[in-house]
C-alpha cells in the first residue's frame, strides 16, 4: 500500500476515541499476529483483539456497524478459518467499541458483556467526564444487547485457550471489562488503558481515576513481563508502557488530589498548570483530552471521591 496512505489511516486510528464525523468507507483493517491464535485488528473506534481458530472466532469489541464486512473479510484473509464469528466480548458500552454488535449478532454472533454494560447499552444517556467533554450515546435497538451477562467474571473455551473476562467496576466506566488470554500472554485493556494521550474517564457513565488505577495495578499483578496489552484504542504495548501509563495517572491524580486538600480551586490548578509536566507527553495537538480537560476529569472525580468519604482519593 502507499505510504500515505497508511499515514492517512494511521491519524484516522489515533484520533479516533469517539470520534464523530468519519467516513468509514475510507478506513482499511489492519491486522497483526500477537500469538499462534491471537490477533489485533485495528480500523476505527476501538481495537479488536480476535482469538481465531478451528473452534471459530471470538472478538473483543466490534468498532463500528459499516466496517463489519471489512471486519469479517479481514478474518477470512488470514487464512485461519472460514467459520464466522461465534462470540463478542464487549469492554464497555460506548458506541466506538460496540457499534458492530447489531450486524454481528444477526449473523449469528452470541454477545457477553458484563451485566451494567448491558442496562447502559439499553438506556443510552450521555457519556461525559463532568464537565468539558460530552457525547451522546443512543439506546440500542434490543437485538444489539448481549445475550449473556455476568456479574464478575466469565470463562469462555476456545481454540486452546481460557478466555477470562473480568469486571472491573468504576473505572472507565461502571461495566468494563478486561479480557486475559492466558496462554497466550495477551490481555485486552478496553479504554482502561488508551494511547492516545490522557484517557477519557466517562464519570457520567460510573468511571472514576481511582477505578482506573485499581484496574491497572490489579492487571499488572498478573501479567508475565512479555505480555502484550491491548489499549483501547492505540497500537499494541507492553508491560512497561502500561506502567509508565499507571504511574501517570497515580501521579496526576496525586497532583489534584493535594490541590484539593490545600483548597485550591478548579480554575486555580488550570491556571498554575498543575498538570503541565505531563502535558508534552500526553495532550498531543488537537487531543481528544487535552490537560485542561484531564484537570476537569480529576477534580470531577477527585472531588465526588470526596463528598462520598470526607477526604479526596489518595
Ligand atoms: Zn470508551
Amino acid at each position: 500500500m502507499h505510504r500515505s496512505l497508511w499515514l492517512a489511516i494511521l491519524l484516522v486510528g489515533t484520533a479516533s476515541a469517539l470520534a464523530q464525523d468519519q467516513d468509514l468507507s475510507k478506513v482499511e483493517i489492519k491486522s497483526t499476529q500477537l500469538a499462534p491464535n491471537l490477533y489485533v485488528l485495528q480500523g476505527a473506534g476501538g481495537n479488536v483483539t480476535a482469538s481465531v481458530g478451528s473452534d471459530g472466532t471470538l472478538l473483543v469489541d466490534d468498532e463500528f456497524a459499516p466496517l463489519v464486512d471489512k471486519i469479517r473479510a479481514t478474518l477470512m484473509g488470514l487464512g485461519v478459518t472460514n467459520r464466522p464469528v461465534r462470540y463478542v466480548i464487549n469492554t464497555h458500552y460506548h458506541y466506538d467499541h460496540t457499534g458492530g454488535n447489531l450486524p454481528f449478532t444477526k449473523g449469528g454472533t452470541t454477545l457477553i458483556a458484563q451485566q451494567q454494560l448491558r442496562a447502559r447499552l439499553a438506556s443510552g444517556g450521555t457519556a461525559g467526564n463532568g464537565g468539558s467533554i460530552s457525547r451522546e450515546m443512543q439506546a440500542v435497538e434490543p437485538q444489539a444487547l448481549p445475550q449473556v451477562t455476568f456479574d464478575h467474571e466469565l470463562t469462555v473455551y476456545l481454540n486452546g485457550e481460557e478466555v477470562h473476562a473480568v469486571h472491573y467496576p468504576n473505572a472507565h466506566t461502571d461495566g468494563d471489562s478486561i479480557v486475559f488470554f492466558p496462554k497466550g500472554h495477551v490481555v485486552a485493556m478496553g479504554d482502561i488503558f488508551v494511547r492516545y494521550g490522557f484517557p477519557f474517564i466517562d464519570l457520567n457513565g460510573g468511571g472514576s481515576v481511582q477505578g482506573m488505577i485499581d484496574a491497572c495495578e490489579a492487571v499488572l499483578k498478573q501479567l508475565p513481563g512479555d505480555a502484550h496489552v491491548i489499549p483501547g484504542h492505540g497500537d499494541p504495548a507492553g508491560v512497561a508502557d502500561l506502567r509508565t501509563y499507571l504511574k501517570m495517572l497515580q501521579d496526576t491524580s496525586a497532583a489534584v488530589a493535594q490541590a484539593l486538600r490545600a483548597g485550591k480551586t478548579l480554575a486555580q490548578m488550570k491556571q498554575q498548570h498543575l498538570l503541565g509536566a505531563w502535558s508534552a507527553q500526553y495532550s498531543p495537538p488537537k487531543a481528544f483530552v487535552d490537560t485542561d480537560a484531564f484537570t476537569d476529569t480529576l477534580y470531577n472525580s477527585l472531588s465526588a471521591h470526596a463528598a462520598r468519604h470526607g477526604r479526596p482519593g489518595r
